[in-house]
């Protein structure tokens, strides 16, 4: 839930190019619009020399991945004694997850996911930039339709889950990051449904903290 500066990226690939390195490029997360392009890597400019996929390739319904190489790559990979790439798990090329993967590609190449990610986008900066003055939260940052709150100390991801059920919302908070890749078909009012859920379980964070502050006996900060 870090964003690479397309600088950054670009530093990383003209290192690789220099020193001869391969630059693998991990788009399970963040392929297929998530950050606003349809790979994040269209931020920098650049390309990898190989790329994964996973995730959004089958919108989520089948497990599917895929990787993607350059032609190099590919020619190297393929050169076995046999004359054929000697690769491939049991279920590779899978049927019905190749079947599920086509018909959520032809979704995607409808082009729709760019105006509903920029909606997103647009909706969770405006709803959650004052999250920042919460005192538990540390940074928030948003890129395409992903939406993150990084608090100020790891946070317990069983109460918290347990208070999102309680707000009618399924998030499952990360170390200290609680943070949300929506479905891009989701609604305006279930977005504010979702952001409002994580200011709300942030403001408890914040006042219990606040509480376990002027409370000096150990057992109580234990419960808190
Ligand atoms: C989910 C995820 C993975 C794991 O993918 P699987 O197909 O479940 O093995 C790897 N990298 C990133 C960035 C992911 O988000």
């Amino acid at each position: 839930m870090r964003f690479y500066s397309p600088e950054y990226l670009l530093g990383l690939r003209k290192l690789c190019d220099e020193f001869n390195v391969l630059l693998i490029l991990d788009e399970i997360a963040t392929g297929f619009g998530r950050t606003g392009k349809l790979f994040a890597y269209e931020h920098a400019n650049i390309t990898p020399d190989i790329l994964c996929l996973g995730k959004a390739l089958t919108g989520g319904y089948i497990s599917l991945a895929a990787t993607l190489c350059t032609d190099k790559v590919a020619q190297g990979i393929s050169q076995s004694p046999a004359g054929v790439f000697m690769h491939g798990p049991t279920f590779m090329g899978n049927p019905l997850a190749c079947a599920a993967a086509c018909a959520s590609l032809d979704i995607i190449n409808r082009n729709e996911w760019r105006s509903q990610v920029a909606a997103i986008e647009q909706q969770m900066h405006l709803e959650l930039r004052d999250a920042i003055t919460i005192a538990s939260v540390k940074d928030v940052r948003v890129l395409g339709a992903v939406g993150v709150l990084e608090m100020t100390a790891p946070v317990n991801t069983a109460l918290l889950q347990q208070q999102f059920v309680d707000l009618g919302v399924w998030v499952r908070p990360f170390a200290n990051l609680i943070y949300i890749m929506p479905p891009y078909i989701i609604t305006p009012a279930q977005l504010s449904q979702l952001t409002g859920a994580m200011k709300q379980v942030a403001t408890k964070i914040a006042l219990t903290d606040d509480m376990a502050e002027q409370q000096t006996t150990a057992s109580f900060i234990s419960h808190g």
